[in-house]
């Protein structure tokens, strides 16, 4: 960094593009990020249930990362990390609370270093975006047709799809921006968020195919802790008729409508060439799968669609070169595995989440990384993309190295993570735990039970070998390890047994 930007961010101004010295600009970053779109549902990860052609695209001209991974699986904890560099207990969102958002951010140090900077779509933060040159956000979780956006200005709805719709905000911001600086610009989709509403035209198409079944669909939990037995997002058991899209009695209005549409419904009549069928059981639980994952994976499609129509754009307007282009998702989610949907558990299915970037020039087409990667990660990463020095207080590590293909002497082995959201929407057991490259060691401190898995010879996690006599020196070796972590990131139970805000939910 020259003295003259070190300067202006002391002094917290602006800079334009000719201060970053004799050197050229940094890159522009275009950072696009949908929510709870897993991984196992993108081609280029090998997907078995859909194809994603446009963000395969970013695949075979830039890098996979194969183990990057949220340290708190959930949509408002996962985006204050991302912008903070930092674990919740110290950015203030360990579930859904109000972002504080006088705190330092990556937005603000890089608006600061001459970025135009940029936030469209899905904010889910509770307060006004800080940092931003021009942000256009949803109000809480927003709607899937014709939503309202919130802006410094006020609000308004923009007639469309949302998916469309954030697209094209986020294209004006690119054809408004100035064209002496670089741009930083967040791109966030609300799809493939549940209530899982698609476009008419890919319900359709979704809903004539037969999507194929996890292998652990049918999970029977035996050997693992009691808070697989006790969550309520299981496909079979807690899909809402809302979920499942079946269709309310013309009469029913206002509060008994919302009650009618809250049941889990463990029989459904439907219409099969013609005849009435009552669905009830196995059958049942069949037929439930397709409806969720058509509607999840309909709603992926237009996500798709819409990169591709960014990267057309940027093609268009000779911005390719020096655009690093990053689609992620703020967490991972479950496709039916282990007989769920939704996140929040530190199992692969849900805190993996999709990485993929292109960077012409720096990054080999079609390369693969496995080192351990993590949201805390984002912010060092875009400090250094654009040549700014670490904040001493942020918890993550650049990820450019990685991308260059190298792995740095030192690089973690291993990584924490804590979710705290107990009983929340899905009674869901709160937890801590560590993963290593080999190996998962999970506490759910209320419950006072333990997992601990060999990703190795059990990719899918399900054989808890935490009593396993044969396991217990390596059992010590990773608590060990876990509460090195704990202690190193400054995680003292804080937030162990409270929340400390209400919910945003609804807000912003
Ligand atoms: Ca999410």
């Amino acid at each position: 960094m020259n003295t003259s930007t070190a300067l202006a961010l002391s002094l917290g101004l602006g800079l334009s593009a000719e201060l970053f010295g004799a050197t050229p600009p940094p890159p522009n970053i275009l950072f696009i990020m949908s929510d709870d779109h897993a991984a196992q549902a993108i081609s280029a990860y090998g997907s078995k249930v859909n194809q994603t052609p446009n963000l395969d695209r970013l695949a075979s001209a830039g890098m996979r990362l194969d183990r990057c991974f949220a340290v708190n699986s959930i949509c408002s904890p996962s985006r204050a990390t991302i912008i903070t560099g930092k674990y919740s207990h110290l950015n203030g969102v360990p579930t859904f609370n109000r972002f504080d958002g006088s705190q330092p951010t990556v937005a603000k140090y890089l608006q600061a270093a001459g970025y135009h900077t940029g936030m469209v779509g899905k904010w889910h933060l509770g307060s006004d975006p800080t940092g931003f040159d021009e942000w256009s956000i949803l109000p809480g979780q927003g709607v899937y047709f014709d939503p309202a956006f919130l802006e410094r200005t006020g609000r308004r709805v923009i007639p469309g799809y949302v998916t469309d719709v954030i697209t094209d905000l986020g294209i004006g911001f690119l054809e408004r921006r100035p064209a002496n600086k670089p741009f930083f610009l967040m791109l966030h989709h609300k799809a493939p968020h549940r209530s899982w509403e698609p476009t008419e035209a890919y319900r359709a198409e979704f809903a004539k195919r037969k999507i194929p079944e996890p292998a652990t669909l049918r999970d029977d939990y035996a050997t693992r802790a009691d808070a697989l037995r006790q969550c309520r997002q299981k496909v079979f058991e807690d899909l809402t008729r809302h979920d499942l899209k079946l269709t309310p009695p013309a009469d029913l209005k206002g509060q008994a409508l919302a009650q009618w549409l809250n049941v889990k419904p463990t029989e459904v009549e439907i219409t099969v060439d013609g005849q009435k069928k009552t669905l009830t059981g196995e059958e049942l639980n069949r037929w439930k799968y397709q409806r969720y994952m058509q509607d999840y994976l309909a709603c992926v499609q237009s996500v798709d669609d819409n990169v591709g129509r960014v990267l057309a754009w940027l093609d268009q307007h000779g911005l390719t070169t020096n655009t690093i282009v990053i689609y992620t998702s703020d967490q991972g989610f479950f496709l039916g595995e282990h007989g769920l949907y939704d996140k929040r558990f530190m199992y692969e299915p849900s805190t993996r989440m999709p990485f993929l970037i292109r960077w012409p020039g720096v990054i080999k087409p079609g390369s693969v990384q496995d080192a351990l990667a993590i949201n805390p990660d984002f912010a060092p990463t875009f400090m250094d993309v654009a040549g700014l020095p670490m904040p001493a207080d942020m918890q993550g590590r650049s990820l450019v190295p990685l991308f260059k293909g190298q792995r740095p002497d030192g690089w973690r082995t291993s990584f924490y993570y804590r979710y705290y959201h107990d009983p929340g929407d899905h009674n869901t057991r709160a937890h801590y735990g560590v993963r290593t490259q080999t190996h998962k060691l999970i506490y759910y401190w209320k419950l006072d039970q333990w997992e601990m898995f060999d990703l190795v010879r059990d990719p899918d996690e399900m054989r808890n070998l935490y009593s396993d006599p044969a396991q217990q020196e390596l059992v010590a070796l990773l608590k060990t390890e876990l509460f090195r972590l704990k202690k190193e990131l400054k995680d003292d139970d804080q937030y162990a047994d409270r929340e400390p805000s209400a919910g945003v939910d609804g807000a912003r």
